[in-house]
């Protein structure tokens, strides 16, 4: 049972950790090629700092656990992280997020060490486009990664695509007829504007209408009933029970339903990707004059200041937006 209510009656149960926000691809929409603003190595939160936030997160109402980043699998203890999240007491369903480089040495013992599932991104079937878009070649290490999750059995696997005008907006078709044949769920993600000031603009973003519409061109897509909190619209695929996601996180805001929160690698707390406050709870770890149990109660209250601080909406589409200083991989996507 969630006790972290927010004003608006939203009862929260997920929580994004993110583990670093250092990444072996530079994707153009999610931090500048040359970002250089990385969080000092003395303030990521360590490892017992981490487990301490996610049990208390879990007394809260906290059931499922979305492990990213930046790049979680650039963590040098992601094993033992998992492994110790899943051994908590009534533990939270574990996912993670992951641009799938390291997942190919990575997938067998993080399915043995307790993971439940995870999420791969990938944008493009071009190896040349993979090039433009993440400043690396190194779109083969996905594939491989994303072979690796399906013998580790991580199911379901899903794929998350982001669309960029000029780049990539014509693929969503091959993109999912790739998924299909993979058996991978796919699911496409409108470009947001958390690349700290880079390249978004809403006059060129690829929206969830444009993909709807090119996917129809080649599939019969069915809505499927009863979305729930997650933040993907699916439909079925010409009539069968496979399904693909659109995400119109600026045309089709799911705010009403969100039941997220976030906490960055160096201990921040935040109610959403968008908002501009955080709540500190590396000062209450490290905090001398304090013991555990006295850590532990304040934590509890600074989620419960974290949810009750919860605006109705990101406000994207308001006149007075503004988009956060810090970009996507350092507030954990
Ligand atoms: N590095 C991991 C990865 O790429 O999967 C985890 C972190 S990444 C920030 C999580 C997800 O956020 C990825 O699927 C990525 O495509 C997506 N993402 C990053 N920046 C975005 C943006 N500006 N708009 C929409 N999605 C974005
Ligand atoms: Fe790295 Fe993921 Fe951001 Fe790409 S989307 S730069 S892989 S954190």
């Amino acid at each position: 049972m969630s006790k972290l209510i927010d004003t608006y009656g939203r009862k929260h149960r997920n929580l994004r950790v993110s583990l670093t926000d250092r990444c072996s691809l530079r994707c153009t929409y999610c931090m500048p090629n040359d970002f250089a603003a990385w969080i000092p190595n003395d303030d990521l939160l360590t490892t017992d700092e981490l487990i301490t936030v996610i049990e208390v997160a879990v007394s809260q109402g906290i059931d499922e656990v979305r492990l990213t980043g930046g790049e979680p699998l650039l963590r040098p203890d992601i094993v033992e992280i998992v492994e110790r999240i899943a051994s908590i007491n009534d533990a939270p369903r574990l996912t993670l997020t992951t641009n799938g480089l390291r997942l190919n040495e990575l997938a067998q013992p993080l399915a043995r060490a307790g993971l439940n599932r995870i999420n791969v991104s990938l944008d493009t079937l071009s190896r040349e486009r993979f090039k433009t878009l993440t400043y690396r070649d190194r779109f083969a290490d996905v594939i491989a990664g994303l072979e690796a999750a399906n013998s580790a059995g991580l199911f379901p696997i899903k794929v998350n695509s982001v669309l960029l005008q000029g780049i990539n907006d014509d693929e969503a078709p091959a993109l999912l007829a790739w998924a299909l044949e993979n058996e991978y769920s796919l699911r496409f993600i409108e470009q947001m504007p958390l690349d700290a000031g880079g390249i978004w603009d809403r006059a060129t973003m690829v929206s969830a209408d444009q993909i709807y519409k090119d996917l129809s061109t080649h599939y019969s897509l069915t809505p499927v009933d009863g979305r729930g909190s997650s933040p993907a619209e699916e439909f079925f695929i010409n009539g069968t029970s496979a399904t693909v996601g659109i995400i119109g996180s600026v045309t089709r805001p799911f705010c009403g339903a969100c039941d997220r929160l976030r906490l960055t690698s160096d201990g921040q707390l935040r109610s959403c990707l968008f908002s501009n406050e955080e709540v500190d709870v590396r000062k209450v770890l490290r905090d001398p004059n304090k013991e555990i149990q006295e850590k532990r109660i304040e934590i509890a209250s600074r989620f419960q200041k974290t949810v009750l601080s919860k605006l109705p909406g990101h406000g994207i589409n308001d006149p007075s937006f503004i988009a956060p200083a810090r970009p996507m991989s350092a507030i954990g996507g």
